[in-house]
C-alpha cells in the first residue's frame, strides 16, 4: 500500500489505540487515573505475573501514557493526565450519551 499522508493518520491513531486495546494495560490506566503507584503496588491491585506487569508498563512507558519518577527504591508510575484525560473522559461520556456502555461492541469486552 502506497503510503499517503492519509494512511500515515490512519496509523498513528491506529497504534496509539492499539497499544491501549489491551485488559491489563486498561487496567493499570484505570488505576493509575485515581493515584500514581509503585510497581508493587500496581502487582498487589492487579494480581498479575510480574513480567506480564512490566512488559505492559514498558509499552505504556515507551509512548508516554504513563510516566515515572524514582523515589528511594522504589518507581513509581503515574498517568499521563494530558493526554489520557481528556480521552477517558470523552469515552465516558459517549458511553452515556450514545450507546449507553450497553452496545453489541461494548458488551463483547465484558
Ligand atoms: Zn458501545
Amino acid at each position: 500500500m502506497k503510503i499517503n499522508q492519509k494512511n500515515k493518520e490512519n496509523n498513528k491513531y491506529h497504534f496509539f489505540f492499539g497499544n491501549l486495546a489491551n485488559p491489563l494495560r486498561v487496567e493499570i490506566i484505570t488505576l493509575l487515573k485515581k493515584k500514581e503507584m509503585s510497581v508493587t503496588e500496581l502487582g498487589k491491585a492487579i494480581n498479575v505475573e510480574q513480567s506480564k506487569l512490566s512488559h505492559a508498563l514498558a509499552n505504556l512507558r515507551r509512548c508516554n501514557l504513563v510516566k515515572t519518577k524514582r523515589e528511594g527504591k522504589q518507581i513509581i508510575y503515574s498517568l499521563n493526565k494530558k493526554t489520557l484525560l481528556p480521552i477517558l473522559e470523552i469515552i465516558d461520556n459517549h458511553s452515556t450519551l450514545n450507546c449507553g456502555g450497553n452496545c453489541a461492541e461494548c458488551k463483547i469486552q465484558h
